[in-house]
């Protein structure tokens, strides 16, 4: 039984007085019900590494086994020990993003190099498989460096996840009138409408068993989310299933950095 706040409202009707009894989750439960199913979430997918994991460890233990299987045993432990790392990483990151007593220092955020970087680990990642190309056409902006580099990596790590050997993924830092925008834009699997609200939840995913292989961790999303909260900006998503999807931050043009005098000298 789960404790509910009652709304009663009291509606004349005909003359007489008809009670109008409703129920409504407070904020506070909500935020429970929110933490809970996120320690569930959570255990449940700390708990499917370490079970093979322990699985490999016993029959390490009990047979004698040749040298390639112990090697492959190996490697497939040292694969769900990093997943087990990356996991909670992001669930450091986080709780570091909520915590109030941790509030954004803005400082001079050098786009330039910024969007190197994350250019870099895209091409990475997809270890030659996608063409990925940037446009960079704004300048530099207040924010976190750290966050902003989690954000905009997490879009881009995504976009080369989700999308097929030999598509296509572009990254953009424009102005326009609503502000400055980061866009990632790929020609990957796409998401069809009625997940679209949802992606930035915890844990959400399209497809489970396809994002294991991608080895996500669910949170991703929640991260952006978190950042863009902190920096005052936006999240807009457009998709269409099979044929590719759009990732657009906004932020406030009120976070553009003032030009750095060594910039302005000469
Ligand atoms: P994950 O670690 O599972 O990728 P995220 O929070 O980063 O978690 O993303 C949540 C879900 O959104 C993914 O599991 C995937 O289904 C979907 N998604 C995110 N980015 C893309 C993309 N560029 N193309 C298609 N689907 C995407």
């Amino acid at each position: 039984f789960r404790e509910r706040k009652l709304i009663v409202h009291i509606i004349p009707f005909e003359n007489r007085r008809q009670i109008l009894v409703t129920h409504d989750i407070t904020e506070t439960q909500r935020a429970e019900m929110m933490r809970r199913d996120f320690i569930a979430n959570a255990s449940h997918e700390l708990r499917t590494p370490l079970t093979v994991i322990v699985g490999f460890l016993e029959i390490a233990a009990s047979e004698d086994l040749d040298a390639a299987t112990r090697a492959a045993h190996l490697k497939l432990m040292t694969e769900q020990g990093h997943r087990m790392q990356h996991l909670i990483e992001d669930m450091l990151t986080l709780s570091r993003l909520e915590s109030v007593d941790h509030p954004l220092r803005p400082e001079h955020v050098d786009i330039g190099k910024l969007m190197e970087q994350v250019l870099r680990e895209a091409r990475g990642l997809s270890a030659g498989k996608h063409e990925i190309d940037m446009t960079v056409e704004a300048g530099d902006l207040m924010g976190s460096a750290e966050e902003l580099h989690s954000a905009f990596g997490n879009l881009a790590s995504n976009a080369v996840r989700y999308t097929p050997a030999g598509g296509k993924i572009h990254l953009h830092w424009r102005d326009t009138a609503k502000g400055v925008q980061f866009v990632v834009e790929d020609t990957g699997i796409g998401i069809s409408p009625e997940h679209i609200s949802r992606l930035t939840e915890r844990f959400y995913r399209v497809d489970k068993s396809r994002s294991r292989e991608t080895q996500g961790t669910g949170l991703g999303l929640a991260i952006v989310k978190h950042v863009l909260l902190r920096h005052s900006g936006s999240l807009t998503i457009k998709s269409e299933a099979g044929k590719g999807s759009s990732f657009i931050v906004t932020l406030p043009k009120s976070t553009a950095a003032a030009p750095q005098p060594e910039l302005l000298a000469g």
